[in-house]
Parts: structure tokens; C-alpha cells; sequence
């Protein structure tokens, strides 16, 4: 008896009595496999296994489900899926065009991903280095396609070398029939290691994989696995967690010997370093190039334009050629012209807006993203406008709106607030999903301004006053932020000077074991006290102190003011158990300069290596040059932690993840406070946690400001968390208060009425 005609009785049946079910007659049930390890591994003359057959097989023991496994090429097990041939397909991306014809269950199995390796004698590591290479890709995988498609947009476009398998991806790369080949990072974990097979920077497609059905076939049995699969994610020691780590950590094949590395590295930093300079020029040459024979196409356009209409020639000075929006010039004749035009009695609203972090897309993905990222942000605010509001591109990452006639101030935010929301959902740029957000100032006229001049001054000002408050935000011009603006511009040697004058200190934010409830340790976050400003957080200062080098020693003073903080605690009977977590910067890693500043401030302090751990944002897989890597296995050595911070925000090479020695991740607020409302950022974060676990990595869960997300993480096996919900960043003499609770065994209780309330 097919399991049809049990699944015809009646989901209810099948979901409420499984046992009885189990115990009658088994239901078969076809399963589709491909060799795809460690997703599913076929090896002649065996059963198959894989991370979706040890799944499956539970799933099987539980339901009474009799499996009869069909193996063929993935090609002809999609058509036999559409024919009801076999019943469920494993190891299937998730894509919005497959979902049309398959019924995916709503729970991944695992996240994956695409990697490029190359030969050591191919010059390649990022995107732009495979124009002209042979690439080596396995037909019908999900993500060959996406890799072609990426590298025509980066304009990089290469010669496909098409194979049957990720095994003849790699072998193709080691006989150098192929430049370069692309596999999926499950499978790169376990097999690309031969000798001649490097990894590159270029990392690419973020896909979910998931078990399918046909649309045709009952929905009982994908429903029955989401259910397996949701009790099974929850559980830290089920068949699920057993198998990835299982899979994931099982020893790479063909082994070399423990010199041979060593002195392939030896030989191989030279050669990487050869053409490293060689791929930058190239890379600068091209860019060079690009870019005159851009202006060349431009002036080309013009004198075409001009040919035809002196009218079609005025439009292009006064519109923006990335955007199609009317540039500064063309802004200001519509600024103008609305001036002239208002009454007495009206208001006009200008509206100044910044892109957030857009320099991490231009410097992470290149200057081609940062420019399709702007068109795509220019369309989302298009979309949301009305059609009096004018919007213009006023250069760079900026833009402004002109809402001509507002009644109220209040009516100039509301079109502000819609601003932001359309930039809530990523905006996708080739496969990677980019979150971003906006700060926008907003300055009226006649009450802040009567001259076009003050006013776009004065929105300016705003706008900086919201991103200074963290962005994604709007603030009104208030006449006081101007000094502000005065204080912004010799912002670098007032900084120079606080550091000098010891007007820096630092607040601690305690991170809790979401269990016991009990503080496991403190992060370390730096505040200005300003004698004019007051206190000034570090998203106002942090970025220009990256840009003129004054992190380093700023970031020293951190690291051993934070060092000397927790050893007087230790030595005052406080804080035994918890270890300091401090924030460094990227820049720190130059010249191996942060392994030193580290052993100086343990060695000044007396504070144990073990007791520090350092936060470094995601950013540092983008630089990962031989400073970076190998001060990171140095302060591993010394027993210093480390710690993956704001992970998910940046461009993730999440590859690296298993390669580096980090011990745990620290997901972004920006994640946990959409979760649990948001169905994508709640697969994100449950994935992050699964992946975490198949890498033994701990979590620690930022921005944690509501009971929901407090209780939705701890119950999907996140550990660690900080956030307002249980403590603000304190300074030092205030924490004291939590520190002693602590160590009497009080634990700090969410509690939604006061965020510090302890029992
Ligand atoms: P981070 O390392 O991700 O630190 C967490 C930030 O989130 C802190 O902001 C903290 O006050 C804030 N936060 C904590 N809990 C919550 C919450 O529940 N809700 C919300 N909305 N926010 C929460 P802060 O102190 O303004 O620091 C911002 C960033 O500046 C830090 O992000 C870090 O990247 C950087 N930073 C801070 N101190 C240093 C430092 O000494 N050196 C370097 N290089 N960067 C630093
Ligand atoms: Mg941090
Ligand atoms: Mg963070």
C-alpha cells in the first residue's frame, strides 16, 4: 500500500496518531538522492549517507515510514519528482522560482553556500580576478548559474568549464584544466584540501537546502518532516545536531604530511604576495580604465545629445546618471522655483538623507555594488513618495527631498518615517542581500531657514545629529546642533586631545548566560566625556578615528584601561568568573601591532590571557591578509578569546568561519530585534545558531530589549545575550551594584516594566 492512500484519509490522522500508524502497516516512501556530500554521499554497493539521510532516517523510525531510496542525476530526479515517480527529493535549494513547482518544508536542513578555490598558480581572489579564467562548474547546480551571473554583473565575465560533479570540479582545478572551480561550502568543508586546491576570497549565493515534494502529492509528508525538523532543531544533542557535527567535522580526506604546509606556505606567501601587487595593479589598471572609458561613453552620449536637441542637453546636466534623479543642480532650480513660489502662510520641508555604511558595500563588494545598492535605494524611496515631493541625488550617498508644502512639521516626518521603512527589507545585489538603513535631517522653512543656502545647511546638520545617534533615524534641526557642526570639524584633534587629557572611560554592559540568568561577563564600550558636548558615543567618533590611524592608540588605551578595570575587580573579591570583552578595530591588526598592545596590557595589568576576549567586527574576513590571520592564531596561543562581532551585518565569509580560531559569534542587534515577528530574520537567526553549534562556536545574541526575543533565543539554544533587557552599558562604579547581586547568586530577571531590575 502506497502512503497515498493513508495521506488520503486525513492529515489530521496522520499528525495526531503516527504510533498507531507506525504499528500497522509501513508507508513506503521514495526518496530521490544525489551525491552531494556530506549532504547526502552515494557511494556505489552502499546505502546512502549524509546529514539528510541521518535526518530522514529518524524521521522514518518515528513515522513508520519505509524508505526505498532512488539514485539518478539531479537532472532526471527533478523530472521524476514532476511525474510522482519518487515522493520527497533531498537536498534541494530553496529558490522563489522552485517554490513555484516543488512544496519545500518551511524549515532548512542546513545553510550553504558558494565557494571559489583555484589553483596556487592562478592569480585569483576576488570577483574581478576570474575575467577571461577557465571556472570549472558542476552542470545544473544552483549555484553555477548564480556565479555566471555575479561575475557579468562585476563585469567579469570567464569561460565556464562544465563538469558532471563537485569531485571533477576540484579534479579539473588540480590537472589545471580549469582556472578555477566552484563548489558548495558543506562540500569544500570535506574535500578541498588537496595541496593544489586554495581557497579564494570569493564566496558567494547564500542558499537554504530543504526537503521537497511535488505540488501534486499531498502536503502530509512535507508537513510531517517540518514537524520532525522544528523538534529536532530545538533539541542541542538530537540526531540533527549529532549529524552535523558528525559531518561537518569529519576528517578531511588525503591528509598531507605536517611539514608539507608549512613549506607550501613558505613558498606560497612569497607567490601571494607577487600577485597580490600584481592582481592590485591589475585591478587598478582595469579600474583606471573602466572608468575613462566610462567618461569616454559619457562624453560620446553628450555629443550625441547635442547633436540632437540643445533641450535633451540640459536634462543631462541637470539630472544624475546612476540614478536618473535630478543631480545638485537640478535640486536646486526645483528648490529655487518652489521658494519663489511660497506663500506667506505655507512651509516647505527639505529633507537631507545619508546612506548608512555604504563605504562597507564600496570597500567589501566594490564600487560596482555600492552603485547598484544606490539605484536600488533611490527606487525604494521613488516608490514611497508622493507625487508633489520632489527627490534628487545630491551627490555621493546622499539625497534630499523636497516636500513643498507641508501644514505641519509632523507631516514632514511621517514622509521621512515612510523613507526608512522602504529600506527594511535587504535590497538583493547580485546574490548577496544587503541591509541597509538612512539618517535624515530635516530643516523647514520659514522656521529654520528662509535662504536655500542655511537650509540645506541646516537639514545637513540634522542629518549628521541622527546619525550620530546610531542612524536609521530622523532628527529635526535644532539651532544648538549647529555648534555641533563646528565641533565635528577639528572633531580629530579634539579627539587627540581627549585621549591626551583623559576625557575617554569606558561603560560596561554585562553578557548573560540566558539559562542561569547569571552574568558570565562584560564588554568593555568606549565613551567620550566631552566638557562642551557631554557625553559622546562611538558611532560619532569610532569611524573618523579609523580613517586618520587614532584607533590604534585609542583602541590601546581600551584595552588596557578595560585590562586594569577587571583586574581591580578580580582583586577586590569581584567578577572571578567573567571575562572582559573588548572592541578592536581592524586598523589594530597592521604590522601585528594589536598581538603586542595585547601582551602589554596583560603584562602591565596582571589580568590572565584568559580572562580578555576580543570583539572584531565581521568586517575583518575582508582584509584577511597574513597580519590578520596570523595574529589571531597568536592571541588564540596566548589563551586570549575571540569573538565574531555585528555577525551578519557585513559581507560574510562565513568559509572562513571554520578555518579561523575564533570561539564564538556575536549575532547583530539588527537580527534579534526583528525576531520573533519577522519569518526571515527568525530563519536567519535560527540557522546562525545551528551553524554555530556544527562549529562549536558559542553565541551571544546583541540588542536583547524585549522579553520575546529573550525567551525565543533561549529557547532555540542561543546561550548568551546582552541588552537593555537586562542591563544598559553602565560605568564602572554602577556596575558594582550588578556585580555584587551577581556574586550573592542574584540573577538579572528580564522584567519588561524596569530593565534593571534584578532579584
Ligand atoms: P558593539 O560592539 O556591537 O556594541 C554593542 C552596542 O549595542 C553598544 O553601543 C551598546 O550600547 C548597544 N546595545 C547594547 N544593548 C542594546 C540593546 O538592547 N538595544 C540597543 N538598541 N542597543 C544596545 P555603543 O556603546 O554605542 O557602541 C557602538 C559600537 O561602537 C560598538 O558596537 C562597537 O562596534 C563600537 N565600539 C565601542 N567601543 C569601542 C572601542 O573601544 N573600540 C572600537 N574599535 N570600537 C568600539
Ligand atoms: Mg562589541
Ligand atoms: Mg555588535
Amino acid at each position: 500500500m502506497t502512503y497515498r492512500i493513508f495521506l488520503l484519509s486525513g492529515l489530521f490522522w496522520l499528525v495526531s496518531l503516527p504510533l498507531a500508524y507506525a504499528e500497522s502497516t509501513p508507508i513506503s516512501v521514495r526518496v530521490g538522492v544525489f551525491d552531494n556530500p556530506p549532504i547526502i554521499e552515494v557511494r556505489p554497493g552502499s546505502p546512502p549517507e549524509g546529514i539528510a539521510i541521518d535526518v530522514l532516517r529518524e524521521v522514518a523510525n518515528q513515522e513508520g515510514w519505509e524508505i526505498t531510496y532512488v539514485n539518478d542525476s539531479w537532472d532526471r530526479l527533478l523530472s521524476q519528482l514532476d511525474r510522482g515517480e519518487i515522493d520527497v527529493l533531498t537536498g534541494i535549494a530553496y529558490t522563489p522560482e522552485r517554490a513555484e513547482h516543488y512544496r519545500f518544508t518551511q524549515q532548512s536542513l542546513i545553510g550553504n553556500w558558494g565557494m571559489v578555490f583555484r589553483h596556487a598558480g592562478a592569480p585569483i581572489e576576488s570577483l574581478p580576478d576570474l575575467k577571461g579564467m577557465r571556472v570549472a562548474l558542476m552542470k545544473g547546480s544552483i549555484h553555477s548559474q548564480a556565479l555566471v551571473e555575479l561575475a557579468k554583473q562585476f563585469d567579469a565575465p570567464f569561460i565556464p568549464v562544465y563538469v558532471d560533479s563537485y569531485a571533477d570540479v576540484l579534479k579539473a582545478i588540480v590537472e589545471r584544466r580549469a582556472d578555477a572551480g566552484a563548489v558548495n561550502r558543506v562540500y569544500a568543508a570535506l574535500h578541498a584540501h588537496q595541496t593544489d586546491v586554495v581557497v579564494t576570497g570569493i564566496v558567494f549565493n547564500p542558499v537554504f537546502v530543504h526537503y521537497a515534494a511535488s505540488l501534486q502529492a499531498s502536503s502530509a509528508l512535507i508537513a510531517s518532516l517540518d514537524r520532525h525538523l522544528t523538534t529536532l532543531k530545538a533539541d542541542p544533542n538530537s540526531v540533527y545536531y549529532k549529524s552535523l557535527r558528525h559531518w561537518l567535522e569529519a576528517a578531511p580526506e588525503g591528509r598531507v604530511p605536517d611539514w608539507l604546509p608549512w613549506a607550501a606556505a613558505i613558498v606560497f606567501s612569497l607567490l601571494a604576495l607577487t600577485l597580490s601587487i600584481v592582481a592590485l595593479l591589475r585591478y587598478q589598471v582595469q579600474r583606471q580604465t573602466g572608468e575613462l572609458s566610462r567618461r569616454a561613453d559619457l562624453l560620446q552620449t553628450e555629443v550625441e545629445q547635442r547633436e540632437r536637441a540643445e533641450g535633451h542637453l540640459n536634462k543631462l546636466a541637470y539630472f544624475d546618471g546612476l540614478t536618473q534623479l535630478p543631480n545638485r543642480e537640478g535640486f536646486s532650480l526645483t528648490l529655487n522655483k518652489a521658494l519663489s513660489e511660497l506663500d506667506e502662510s505655507e512651509r516647505l520641508a527639505m529633507l537631507f538623507i545619508d546612506v548608512d555604511r555604504l563605504k562597507n558595500v564600496n570597500d567589501g563588494l566594490g564600487h560596482g555594488a555600492g552603485d547598484m545598492l544606490l539605484q536600488q535605494v533611490a527606487l525604494r524611496f521613488q516608490s514611497v513618495l508622493r507625487g508633489q515631493d520632489h527627490l534628487s541625488r545630491f551627490g555621493g550617498d546622499e539625497f534630499v527631498v523636497i516636500v513643498p508644502s507641508v501644514d505641519t512639521p509632523e507631516e514632514a516626518e511621517r514622509v521621512a518615517n515612510r523613507l526608512l521603512q522602504s529600506l527594511v527589507l535587504p535590497i538583493p545585489i547580485g546574490s548577496t542581500q544587503i541591509y541597509t538603513s538612512a539618517s535624515i535631517g530635516i530643516a523647514l522653512v520659514p522656521d529654520d531657514a528662509t535662504t536655500m543656502e542655511t537650509l540645506i545647511k541646516h537639514a545637513d546638520t540634522a542629518m549628521y545629529q541622527a546619525k550620530e545617534q546610531g542612524g536609521n533615524r530622523c532628527r529635526f534641526y535644532h539651532t544648538q546642533q549647529t555648534a555641533r557642526v563646528v565641533e565635528r570639524l577639528t572633531l580629530d584633534t579634539r579627539l587627540r586631545q581627549a585621549l591626551e587629557w583623559g576625557e575617554l572611560l569606558l561603560h560596561f554592559q554585562p553578557i548573560v548566560d540566558l539559562n542561569s540568568q547569571r552574568m558570565v561577563g562584560i564588554e568593555a564600550l568606549l565613551r567620550w566625556e566631552d566638557p562642551s558636548l557631554g557625553l559622546v558615543m562611538p558611532g560619532a567618533f569610532i569611524a573618523a578615528a579609523e580613517d586618520t590611524g587614532l584607533i590604534v592608540p585609542l583602541g590601546e588605551w581600551v584595552l588596557e584601561a578595560g585590562c586594569a578595570q577587571l583586574r581591580a575587580w578580580q582583586k577586590q573579591g569581584r567578577a572571578l568568573h567573567m571575562t572582559l570583552a573588548v572592541n578592536v578595530s581592524t586598523r589594530q591588526f597592521e604590522g601585528r601591532r594589536l598581538v603586542k598592545s595585547v601582551e602589554q596590557a596583560l603584562a602591565r595589568t596582571g589580568l590572565a590571557a584568559e580572562c580578555l576576549e576580543l570583539e572584531i567586527t565581521e568586517n575583518v574576513m575582508l582584509i584577511m591578509n597574513d597580519d590578520v590571520r596570523s595574529s589571531l592564531d597568536s592571541l588564540r596561543k596566548m589563551g586570549v578569546r575571540l569573538a565574531l562581532d555585528d555577525f551578519g551585518t557585513g559581507y560574510s565569509s562565513l568559509s572562513y568561519l571554520k578555518q579561523l580560531p575564533f570561539h564564538s559569534l556575536k549575532i547583530d542587534q539588527s537580527f534579534v530585534a526583528r525576531i520573533p515577528g519577522e519569518a526571515g530574520d527568525v530563519q536567519l537567526v535560527t540557522t546562525i545558531l545551528a551553524l554555530a553549534k556544527g562549529l562549536d562556536l558559542q553565541v551571544i545574541a546583541e540588542g536583547i530589549e524585549t522579553q520575546a526575543q529573550y525567551d525565543f533565543l533561549r529557547a532555540n539554544g542561543c546561550e548568551f545575550g546582552q541588552g537593555y533587557l537586562m542591563s544598559r552599558p553602565l560605568p564602572a562604579d554602577q556596575l558594582l551594584a550588578l556585580l555584587d547581586r551577581d556574586a550573592a547568586g542574584g540573577r538579572i530577571i528580564p522584567a519588561s516594566q524596569d530593565p534593571h531590575a534584578l532579584t
